[in-house]
């Protein structure tokens, strides 16, 4: 079963007063669930994926917060980076497919090419 990421979002966590990067991810089978870099991963419902939206506000929200702190936790401005990850899952979300997936967040990350159209 093939999973790939359709949205990422900053996260605010309490508990580490910071921000962290969440992943919402699309499963073949139809459902969705979503991980962030804590490792915290659980399943939701389509009906839950924030809308286009609140993914803009969250991006807003962050880069508010990463102008007044002069921090960028997710390496959003400072690094530029896209993420592409393909994951074969092999029964769902157990605790080792987390593992491989926290595998993959750490060596997937690819920097980011821009590819420019010159004038014709
Ligand atoms: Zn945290």
């Amino acid at each position: 079963m093939t999973s790939d990421i359709v949205m990422e979002l900053p996260s605010w966590c309490d508990d580490c007063e910071t921000w962290h990067q969440e992943f919402i991810w699309a499963h073949a089978d139809g459902t969705y669930s979503s991980c962030d870099s804590d490792g915290d991963h659980e399943p939701i419902d389509e009906a839950d994926i924030p809308s286009w939206e609140e993914h803009e506000r969250l991006w807003r929200e962050y880069t508010e917060w990463v102008l007044e702190r002069g921090e960028d936790p997710l390496g959003n401005f400072f690094v530029r980076y896209s993420i592409k990850v393909k994951e074969r899952w092999p029964g769902g979300p157990d605790q080792e497919s987390l593992a491989g997936q926290r595998r993959q967040h750490g060596v997937s990350v690819q920097p980011e090419t821009v590819t420019e159209h010159a004038f014709v």
